[in-house]
């Protein structure tokens, strides 16, 4: 696999000579800029505006994660940027080509494994990878694609039909058409949906690999824990929004916060709870919860806080507070 990763990522050595990128894009695999997008209301679906506005940089060589919940924009914003959904206002750019002034290189630049696992049933592998090379302009001397299945396991099935192939051979095959024009960026759109154990370690580490070699790669993903194994950085989206974008280490720090459940002789009321300085919330049983980062704060420091602001305490317990939570407080104030 090393070789055919190792070649020059350039985005289609066959394309036009592409003026060259501003200096300010060029840390970057992917800029937008105010992205926006309003789908039209349609066959008794009221408009949606999927996009409302993002800005979000994604460094060249990263492997980069766009988590959120199902229907946070994630698609769309993918889909945008692959030149399959037309946005609605804002600007965007891959490897330095901004989409609406230089859309062949831009297009170029990028290969998308779509979140939908449709594969027309009745080519084979290989002609699959050879029409979508054909599609890119990619001429038949510099086609490499025996050893692009060879890469993702499927040169055994180049020639069966793709109605033969398992959805997790499916997934590879995406992949391997996605990668026929050597992009510089590769995105996968909700890889693993209906990718078993096995096969998505699989696909993981292929990805690294690809990333080792030089591919920046930005995937899509609804689970907190994927994202956190694979991404050097994560995005969060919500309802169109950009809700956060660190690196994965320190939004991981936030995910070892843990919780003190505190009862109190009385039902805490909102009023009590509001303590200067703490996350506190009431749990459905009115006892008072505060969440807290041990690396910040001592569960002492805590009590003490709580006992002067005059709750009078019964019974402590601790919670981690699981991904979940930290998900709802960052997409919560949106
Ligand atoms: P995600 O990929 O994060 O699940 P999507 O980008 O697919 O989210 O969808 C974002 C929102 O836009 C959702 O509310 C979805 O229903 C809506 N949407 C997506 N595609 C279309 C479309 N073609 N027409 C109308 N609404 C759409
Ligand atoms: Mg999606």
């Amino acid at each position: 696999m090393a070789h055919i990763l190792a070649e020059a990522r350039t985005p289609l050595d066959t394309a036009t000579n592409p003026s060259p990128a501003p200096q300010a894009a060029r840390a970057n695999a992917i800029e937008a800029r105010g992205l926006r997008k309003v789908y039209r209301a349609s066959g008794g679906q009221p408009e949606k505006e999927a996009l409302k506005g993002v800005d979000l940089a994604v460094p060249r060589g990263s492997i980069f994660g766009l988590l959120g919940p199902n229907g946070a924009g994630k698609s769309t914003f993918i889909n945008i940027l692959a030149g399959l959904v037309v946005k609605s206002s804002g600007k965007a750019n891959i490897w330095g080509f901004d989409i609406d002034e230089n859309p062949r290189q831009a297009r170029a630049s990028i290969g998308v494994v779509p979140q939908e696992l449709n594969i027309d049933p009745f080519f084979t592998p290989a002609e699959i990878l050879e029409l979508q090379a054909g599609l890119y302009g990619v001429p038949k001397r510099e086609r490499r694609t025996m050893e692009i299945l060879k890469a993702v396991a499927l040169d055994d099935k180049a020639e069966a039909y793709a109605r033969t192939l398992s959805g997790g051979m499916r997934r590879r095959l995406l992949v391997a058409k996605a990668m026929v024009h050597n992009p510089p960026v590769l995105v996968l759109d909700e890889p693993t949906a209906g990718v078993d154990i096995e096969l998505r370690k699989q696909l993981w580490d292929y990805v690294k690999a690809l990333n080792e070699a030089g591919t920046t790669i930005v995937l899509t993903t609804h689970y907190l824990e994927e994202a956190e194994a694979l991404c050097d950085t994560i995005a969060i989206i919500d309802k169109g929004r950009l809700v956060a974008c660190e690196p994965t280490q320190r939004l991981v720090a936030r995910i070892t916060d843990k919780k003190l459940i505190i009862r109190s002789a009385w039902p805490v009321t909102p009023v009590m709870a509001a303590i200067d300085g703490l996350r506190t919330e009431i749990t459905p049983s009115g006892a008072l919860s505060v969440q807290y980062n041990p690396l910040e704060a001592g569960a002492m420091e805590i009590l003490d806080r709580v006992r002067a602001s005059g709750i009078e305490i019964v019974d402590i317990s601790t919670e981690e507070s699981d991904l979940e939570d930290v998900f709802l407080q960052l997409t919560s104030s949106h």
